[in-house]
Order: structure tokens, then C-alpha cells, then sequence
């Protein structure tokens, strides 16, 4: 079978990967570099915590342990530890503890000591603090990953080319035209639409509708802070939760940062304002120590791949099956599950995780319901 697959984030680089398993003959268009475009911004931690309804949970729960089948030097299985300090964070977090052990997520209730074993340089928190430890999470460096499942799909035969922005799909007979902005036309049995943000744009160039979240529009759903600090002397091992703020290790003594209750600032139109930086830098040494000298390496405002209604989107696209659009939100929590599924769904072979987030329940127009902007710790 010839596929062409469209967008080398990590989503398309893991269908990539898993279609070249199976044996097809792959072609991977890509507008700019791999992994230019969320994949690059992204705290990449590999959770289901905070996940809903049940069929996203059950997803996104899928998606961890498929990283724990495909380990590597990208991937970090160190788990999540998350303090609540405040009474709303501990009343939100005993509601969640309490639905995940009922969904036989593994959770684990410890005490200070404990988390201090877990994180000798935790700042010491007022004694009710209360701590939660998530082992089966996880965090990755999104490229590595990007790098690893890209390098697996040439290395199975696939062609990637970069600088070859979609501007056409058309089905012919049994097959399908793929033209790019310079002219070239690809052929191939399937296509397979992974381009993440752009997704309503490229799956309507063959007449699917998939409603995407405006990041200009927006706001907090789609777009959030990323700092990452110079080099830091601290111990710092895993994902790290709170109300304020999440951190995870981000190579070489750096740390990666993001406050959700900030995300409300964030536009991708301006650059970072700088207050935003610099609270949450004084956050982070209110978490961590030996963090004090650290300073911003790089700050950026992340856009997410947000269908209109929060959930993944996967699955054919038109009735003679030539089209499959394929758009998720934690997509890196999600590729290595997708690059099993997708890939067995374009062969032929339902999958019943993907079977309640078709494309298909757009085909009247509309996104359903708005999403809720409320967001909590435990969401990223
Ligand atoms: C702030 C932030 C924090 C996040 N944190 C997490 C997290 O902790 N855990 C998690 O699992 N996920 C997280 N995510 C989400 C995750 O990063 C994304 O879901 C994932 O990276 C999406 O990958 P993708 O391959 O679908 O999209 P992208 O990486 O955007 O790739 C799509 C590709 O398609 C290409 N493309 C677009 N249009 C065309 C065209 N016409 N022709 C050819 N190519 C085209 C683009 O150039 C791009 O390279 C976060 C995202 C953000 C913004």
C-alpha cells in the first residue's frame, strides 16, 4: 500500500513509523523542518491524570503504557509527584485521586518524607501539604522521540520531504493526488492528514470538515507559556504538579516551566511580556532549591492542536476510505499508542480506542459544545 502522510510532528512521525511496520510504502510531506510546529513547544509530560470523559481517559491511558513498551533514551519513566497546598487543590485532587483508583490508574498517596526520598531539593511545605505520586507517568524530550520514530519509518523505507507544503487533495479512482505548493503531485492508495494545528485547513482541501481552536481566538485552550531555565545546580528528577506551577527536568541541569494560571497572558500574535518570565522564576524557587541563579534560556508561547470540541480526532474521513485525518491535543502522550492503531485502522483493522473519536462527528458543522476554560492542575 502507498500512503502519503501529511505533517511530520511527532503525530505523523509515529504514523509514519507504524505504517512502514506494516510494510506500506510511505511518503511524508512536510510544510517546513520536523517537529517545527507544537511538538516543539510542549511539556511532553505522558499522563492520563486529568483526563475526560472515560473514552479519553481510556485513551490517553493506552498512550502511557505503549511509551513504557517503546523505551529509549528520549523517554524518562520517572513518574509525577504533585503537592497541593491549597484547600481548593486538595479538594480538587482528592476528587480525582479517588476516580483514577477507581479506573485502576496506579496512585499513590505518600507522605512528606516520601517525597522528599522522591525530591531531596522539594522547599519544605507547610505540614498539610498534602503529596500524590503517579508512578506510570512520565515525561520525554518530544525531538528525541520525534527523531527516534522518524529514523524508524526511513530506516522502513519512507521518503520525507521537507518544504512541501499541501495545497490539494484529490481522490482519483481508487487512489489519491497529493499536490504540493511547488507543483509536485504524490500519489498514493491512502493519505493520511497529521498536521496538528493546521488540521481544519488540510483536511478541508478534501472536503472534510474537522473544526480546529483558533489559537488567535482562543486564549488559555489553545496557547501557554513555556520557560526554560539556564543550567541549575538542583535535583530535580521527574514531572513535579502544583497549583502554580509544573516543572520537569529539560536536559543538562535546565529546567522546563509552565504555570497554568498564567497561560491566560499568553498570545502567540506578541513576544513573551517579560513579568511572565520572571514570576515564574520566583515560583520555581518557592518549589525548588538551588534555583535561585537561574535565569531564561528560551521562552515561547506554545499553540495547541486543539480539535473544536477537546478530544482526539481519528479516522476516515470520507466514505471511500482514501482519506484519514488524524488531530489530538497530548499528542505526545498519545504517538506511540497511535502509531500502532492508525496504522492497523489504515490496514483495515478497527480500533476500539479510536472508535469514539471519529471525524465524523462533525459532519453537521459544528463543534458541539464549547469547551470549558477552567483548568487545573493535573491538565497540561
Ligand atoms: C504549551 C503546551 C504544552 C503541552 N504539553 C503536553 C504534555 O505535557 N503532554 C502531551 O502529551 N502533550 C502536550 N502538548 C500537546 C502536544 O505537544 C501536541 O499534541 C503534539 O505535539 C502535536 O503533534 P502533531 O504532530 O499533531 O502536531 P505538530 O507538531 O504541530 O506537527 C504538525 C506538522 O504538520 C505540518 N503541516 C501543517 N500543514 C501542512 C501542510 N499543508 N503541508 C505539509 N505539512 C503541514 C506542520 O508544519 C507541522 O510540522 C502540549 C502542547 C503545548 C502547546
Amino acid at each position: 500500500m502507498r500512503v502519503v502522510v501529511i505533517g511530520a510532528g511527532v503525530v505523523g512521525s509515529a504514523v509514519a513509523a507504524g505504517l512502514t511496520r506494516r510494510g506500506a510504502r510511505v511518503t511524508v510531506l512536510e510544510a517546513g523542518t520536523p517537529g517545527a510546529g507544537t511538538t516543539s513547544t510542549s511539556v511532553a509530560w505522558v499522563n492520563a491524570n486529568n483526563k475526560t470523559p472515560k473514552e479519553y481517559f481510556d485513551l490517553n491511558h493506552a498512550g502511557v503504557w505503549a511509551h513504557h513498551q517503546l523505551p529509549g533514551d528520549w523517554f524518562f519513566p520517572t513518574g509525577n509527584l504533585e503537592c497541593a497546598v491549597t484547600a481548593e487543590h486538595k479538594e480538587l485532587l482528592e476528587e480525582r485521586v479517588g476516580r483514577l483508583l477507581g479506573l485502576g490508574y496506579p496512585v499513590e498517596r505518600v507522605t512528606a518524607g516520601r517525597a522528599l526520598a522522591l525530591e531531596p531539593d522539594l522547599v519544605p511545605l507547610p505540614p498539610d501539604t498534602e503529596y500524590v505520586f503517579f508512578p506510570c507517568e512520565a515525561y520525554v524530550q518530544p525531538l528525541r522521540l520525534l527523531g527516534r520514530l522518524l529514523g524508524e519509518a526511513r530506516d522502513g523505507g519512507a521518503t520525507v520531504e521537507c518544504g512541501a507544503e499541501v495545497t490539494g487533495i484529490e481522490t482519483v479512482g481508487s487512489g489519491v493526488k497529493v499536490t504540493v505548493a511547488d507543483g509536485r503531485v504524490f500519489a498514493g492508495d491512502v493519505v493520511v492528514t497529521c498536521a496538528g494545528r493546521w488540521t481544519q485547513r488540510v483536511a478541508a482541501l478534501a472536503g472534510a470538515t474537522v473544526p480546529m481552536l483558533d489559537p488567535a481566538e482562543s486564549g488559555t485552550l489553545t496557547n501557554g507559556f513555556l520557560i526554560t531555565t539556564t543550567p541549575v545546580p538542583a535535583r530535580l528528577s521527574r514531572v513535579l504538579t502544583t497549583a502554580a506551577l509544573n516543572l520537569r527536568p529539560d536536559g543538562g541541569g535546565r529546567v522546563l516551566l509552565q504555570s497554568l494560571p498564567l497561560d491566560g497572558l499568553a498570545d502567540p500574535a506578541v513576544p513573551v511580556p517579560g513579568e511572565v518570565p520572571a514570576e515564574m522564576l520566583a515560583l520555581l524557587s518557592g518549589v525548588l532549591r538551588a534555583t535561585e541563579g537561574a535565569a531564561v534560556e528560551r521562552a515561547v508561547v506554545g499553540q495547541r492542536a486543539m480539535p473544536g470540541d477537546g478530544l482526539t480526532v481519528a479516522g476516515f474521513a470520507d466514505a471511500d476510505r482514501r482519506v484519514y485525518t488524524v488531530a489530538t491535543h497530548s499528542g505526545v502522550t498519545l504517538a506511540p499508542l497511535l502509531m500502532r492503531e492508525v496504522a492497523g485502522e489504515v490496514f483495515g483493522e478497527e480500533s476500539a480506542l479510536l472508535g469514539p473519536f471519529r471525524p465524523s462527528r462533525f459532519a453537521d458543522g459544528t463543534a458541539g459544545p464549547p469547551l470549558s476554560p477552567a483548568r487545573h492542575p493535573g491538565r497540561q
